[in-house]
């Protein structure tokens, strides 16, 4: 029965990617190397590091085990994509640090296991790379728990390791500004110089419960002091290059040498405006045509800043410019692949954290689309597997060997 049903899936994808590029006439796919990177897709543990999606379940109701429009992600598309796993990020903006950041991320996370419970058939909980392979043999999804900024923290370790207890996974350390850990990729001005006396307690500590690192969003400089004091591999769950796509919250070269060196991973975000020079140049001019109802906005969800970010997102679609193509995130990958070889790149999307995707990804259902092109470029079955999970897997389950041996 079960493989009846992946043979009908590939089926439906062949027919509904060659239907959707034919009336298009963006690109012609070709069958054959189609149905290989079917076979690819399948076989493979596909993870995607960074979802916004539960900002959109608890500001906005949504329910994920019903297939919707409104988003770009829901348990049904997430299987269509055969995406196996997910990291559902608990975003707390910064603008809440010293109001009740901890309140805002505890409601998220509540909001995660209630809704996954409900959906004992289509997806689990899962806490290690262990259970994200187990989950995958049984057919269902793997949802897994990330904080977005570690204001929820709220400046004590007895809370991170609460978090850790009711199954965080992974912080990012901030998010567009500094807080109490360290400093922002896009912060006017740093406040430590890199990660703060507490950031560096926060770190060991994180090593020592087998908790994965994120540095996506943090400084130049603290990304340094992190890379020095974790004695774990760390990875970014959504950046890509700047090399090819000049934004902070990219990492450069020496960044991913560094990262790549000390074992961890960089998980390219498929966010237009982090993807593609031309989209950024041409989506910032566009910002300020909307500058004024977007403040309007703002002073509105004051106390709310994650209900900002879902009516921001559907202010910004009204003047984004044309999404760009696939090519241009494969040039990411390829990019690191490059740099520093094969091991040290995987994908975290942001769904439901941008207004804007290339062509083809628009939501969770366009993982295999990755594959085809990963395929289309030249890269081995076994490279692809370790771009699509593998590699992260391997950073999880190092950050808890290394949990392991501090017990
Ligand atoms: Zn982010």
């Amino acid at each position: 029965m079960k493989l009846y049903l992946k043979k009908l899936f590939i089926g439906l994808c062949i027919l509904s990617a060659m239907f959707f590029f034919n009336l298009s006439g963006e690109e012609k796919i070709d069958p054959q190397l189609w149905e290989k990177a079917m076979k690819i897709h399948q076989e493979a543990i596909v993870i995607d590091t960074h979802c916004d999606t539960p900002m959109v379940m608890l500001d906005k109701g949504l329910d994920i085990g019903q297939k919707s429009d409104k988003n770009d992600l829901d348990l049904i598309r997430m299987e269509e994509g055969g995406l196996d796993a997910a990291f559902f990020a608990a975003f707390v903006a910064n603008d809440l640090d010293q109001k009740k950041p901890a309140k805002k991320a505890l409601e998220m996370i509540d909001e995660i296991y209630r809704q996954v419970e409900k959906y004992p058939d289509l997806a689990k909980m899962a806490f290690s790379a262990q259970d994200i392979r187990d989950i995958h043999r049984q057919g269902k999804r793997a949802i897994l728990i990330g904080i977005e900024n570690g204001g929820p923290l709220q400046g004590s370790l007895r809370l991170l390791r609460d978090y850790y207890r009711l199954g965080v996974r992974y912080i990012t350390l901030t998010h567009n500004d500094s807080n109490d850990i360290c400093d922002s990729s896009t912060a006017k001005t740093p406040k430590w110089n890199g990660v703060s006396p507490f950031g560096k307690e926060v770190i060991k500590e994180m090593n020592r419960l087998g908790m994965l690192i994120d540095v996506s969003h943090i400084s130049d400089k603290a990304l340094q002091d992190v890379l020095e004091v974790s004695e774990a591999p760390v990875f970014a769950s959504h950046s890509s290059t700047r090399s090819i796509c000049k934004a902070e919250r990219n990492l450069g070269d020496d960044m991913i040498r560094a990262l790549a060196k000390k074992g961890g991973v960089i998980q390219v975000t498929f966010c237009s405006f982090f993807v593609d020079q031309d989209y950024k140049n041409k989506a910032e001019q566009n910002e300020k045509i909307i500058e004024p109802e977007m403040a309007k906005l703002k002073e509105k969800y004051e106390d709310n800043p994650e209900a900002f970010w879902n009516e921001a997102i559907v202010l910004w679609k009204k003047v984004a410019p044309p999404a760009p193509k696939i090519e241009k995130l494969i040039d990411h990958i390829d990019h690191v692949v490059k740099l520093v070889g094969v091991d040290y790149v995987g994908l975290g999307s942001d769904y439901d954290g941008a207004g804007s995707y290339p062509v083809g990804l628009e939501n969770v259902s366009g993982f295999p689309m990755i594959t085809y092109h990963l395929l289309k470029r030249g890269y081995s079955e076994e490279d692809i597997k370790k771009i699509l999970g593998g590699n992260f897997l391997r950073v999880f389950e190092k950050v808890i060997q290394i949990s392991h041996s501090k017990h």
